[in-house]
């Protein structure tokens, strides 16, 4: 009979120390868990600031026309000649040099 009383107990111990390294392996998980959903957090507001960053650079991605030769072209990879407020976009410097001949 001791012999069983003895073995319930280890048993019992056994079962005892399962249990609390069971809610302690529980806790760092959740820890570990918030973490990382922290981390996730904060990696999707990087992704959310670079779309809007990208959408913004689309939008001054506009497309003028050429005023010699009539051609749509980007307006960042234009030649630009301005008078006053007024601008000219130009596809090439050609056509840039050819206008102000034309112009005066
Ligand atoms: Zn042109």
């Amino acid at each position: 009979m001791e012999m069983l009383d003895a073995l319930l107990h280890i048993t019992l111990g056994l079962l005892l120390l399962r249990i609390v390294m069971s809610i302690i392996t529980g806790i760092l998980i959740n820890k570990k868990m918030q973490q990382i959903q922290k981390n996730n957090a904060s990696i999707l507001e990087i992704l959310y600031d670079q779309k809007v960053i990208q959408r913004n650079e689309a939008m001054n991605d506009e497309i003028v026309r050429d005023d010699y030769c009539g051609k749509m072209i980007e307006k960042r990879k234009a030649y630009i000649v301005s008078s006053g407020d007024h601008k000219n976009y130009f596809c090439s410097w050609e056509c840039r040099e050819k206008f102000i001949k034309e112009t005066g």
